[in-house]
């Protein structure tokens, strides 16, 4: 009898363990692993730079995973797997689902087509704990705010599905060397220039990279999150989001992982980790939910907020050299390593919509761009939440003052002095505020502003009053 044979396609759950569709893949018979880089970017968006670079990554260390069957391809999903599933003479296709509203459109398309010839094509959920079609309101409308989402819509409403074990057996298709693959290198994912030499010591891209950021931290920072969270120059957070965007680790794995060590704990780090996963499942709700939410302020009283432009502020503000020590850091950070510490992606997202009163789409494409972790939902979503047009956003009026941000979380001026060197030297005292610092204290430092460390692009006090002006006409 001969054994069927099933194309695999991996998309954002590049893992082997706790991968529902491989899993039913190989249930079926004799599979075929693809991946194929859609570079049609129906959505307008091609990845950038940052998850380029992370994708080439994750998917060498799944091919190595597969023992080198994956067979990589570049082009419309649309028009090519129909040929792949009759040049693998496949029966069916299996895949997790994604959810981003183009991708939806494009999966639904293809599983139409499919079936229309009498192929098999299943679609699973693996990257999710609750999936967003399923959770409404008693009146059936989508759930706006954050809590009643998770607290009555998820929680108190199912359990998340246990993570599965890997598939006993994985056995592979016959593929002739031919098959056309294009190739891990065709996608040509890997920056031109050498911007990544910084950013590759810190990260490991892959499945063990993923566990071994988990197993740290539960080991050394989950019981301490709640507090730790906030401090950017602590390891307190679990630096999983890229991993977990592209699929490394589930966030059922992540969800019990935490559970089965600290068990149904009602310790607050706990609570406050889990919310977060929490989090994350409310951007991609409210993505799938609200399609135009990249795009449209969700409120949409905010369509005629008057926004500015100014280029030099935004290159300033891109670059870190805006004269704020912690924003400063902040966007270094980010350009240095592809990642910031989330309090202070909340601190220079503030900055940049208040005090100089720029569009959150600036800061959104900006993070897109160089954020190993540019997730659609979690971006757009957290974008306008900073900005005060999105679901259950920080309020407008309230104008983070980057000065006490930075001396309530980055007292000793650590993290400042990690990504801005040149106020090394200055004391703790004014290593927030340079500017005020006398002119002795700043010759000692070897600081002089304006030469080694640029003066304030704002002045903070002015800027905070100009956005509650402007804020005001949104009432008028
Ligand atoms: P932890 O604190 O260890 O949290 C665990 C996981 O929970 C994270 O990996 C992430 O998947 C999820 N999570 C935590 N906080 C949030 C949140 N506020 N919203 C959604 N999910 C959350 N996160 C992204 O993954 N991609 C983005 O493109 C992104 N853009 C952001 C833009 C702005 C302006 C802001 C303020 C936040 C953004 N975030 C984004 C959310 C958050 O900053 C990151 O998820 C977090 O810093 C990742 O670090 P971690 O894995 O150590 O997080």
């Amino acid at each position: 009898m001969t054994v069927p044979v099933s194309i695999m396609w991996f998309r954002q759950d590049l893992r082997v363990k706790d991968n529902p569709a491989l899993n039913a893949a190989c249930d079926m018979g004799k599979i075929v692993p693809i991946y194929i880089y859609d570079d049609t970017a129906p959505n307008g968006r091609e990845p950038g730079g940052a998850s380029k670079w992370w994708l080439h990554h994750s998917l060498s260390s799944l091919n190595k995973r597969l023992n080198g069957h994956l067979q990589i391809f570049k082009g419309d999903p649309q028009t090519l797997i129909p040929k792949l599933m009759k040049s693998f003479n496949a029966k069916g296709i299996f895949w997790n689902r994604c959810y981003e509203p183009w991708q939806i459109n494009r999966d639904k398309t293809i599983k139409k087509t499919l079936i229309e010839h009498d192929y098999e094509a299943h679609s699973c959920n693996g990257s999710l704990l609750w999936e967003p079609m399923k959770v409404l309101k008693k009146d059936g409308t989508p759930y706006r705010v954050f809590t009643p989402y998770y607290k009555k819509g998820c929680l108190q409403v199912e359990e998340p599905r246990y993570p599965k074990a890997p598939p006993a057996r994985i056995t592979y298709a016959d593929v002739d060397n031919d098959s056309d693959s294009d190739g891990l290198t065709s996608l040509d994912l890997l920056p031109t220039i050498n911007w990544d030499a910084t950013i590759e010591k810190e990260w490991s891209p892959g499945e063990d990279g993923a566990a071994d950021n988990l197993a740290d931290f539960i080991e050394n920072s989950a019981r301490k999150y709640k507090d730790g969270r906030d401090i950017p120059s602590a390891n307190g957070t679990s630096r999983l989001s890229p991993h977990l965007h592209f699929g490394e680790v589930s966030p059922n794995q992540v969800w019990y992982a935490i559970k089965d060590k600290f068990g149904n704990s009602e310790d607050k780090s706990i609570e406050t980790y889990l919310s977060e996963l929490g989090w994350r499942e409310f951007s991609y709700y409210l993505l799938f939910h609200f399609p135009t939410l990249p795009n449209k302020n969700f409120n949409e009283k905010f369509d005629k907020f008057p926004w500015r432009t100014d280029a030099k502020a935004l290159k300033a503000w891109q670059k870190g050299n805006t004269g704020i020590p912690i924003v400063d850091a902040g966007m270094r950070e980010l350009w240095q390593t592809g990642y910031m510490h989330n309090r202070v992606r909340m601190i220079v997202g503030s900055f940049l919509v208040k005090n100089l009163l720029l569009s959150w789409h600036e800061g959104e494409r900006w993070f897109w761009d160089t954020l190993l972790d540019a997730d659609l939902a979690s971006n757009s979503a957290s974008w306008q939440w900073v900005a005060g047009s999105g679901a259950d956003a920080a309020p407008y009026f309230r104008i983070f003052n980057p000065i006490l941000q930075g001396e309530k979380f980055d007292k000793k001026g650590n993290y400042v002095r990690k990504y801005c060197p040149e106020l090394n030297k200055l004391s703790d005292k004014y290593i927030h505020k340079p500017w005020e610092a006398p002119s002795a204290i700043l010759k000692d430092a070897g600081i002089e502003l304006g030469k080694e460390y640029p003066k304030p692009i704002v002045d903070l006090k002015a800027s905070r009053q100009r956005a509650l002006d402007a804020f005001q006409t949104l009432k008028e």
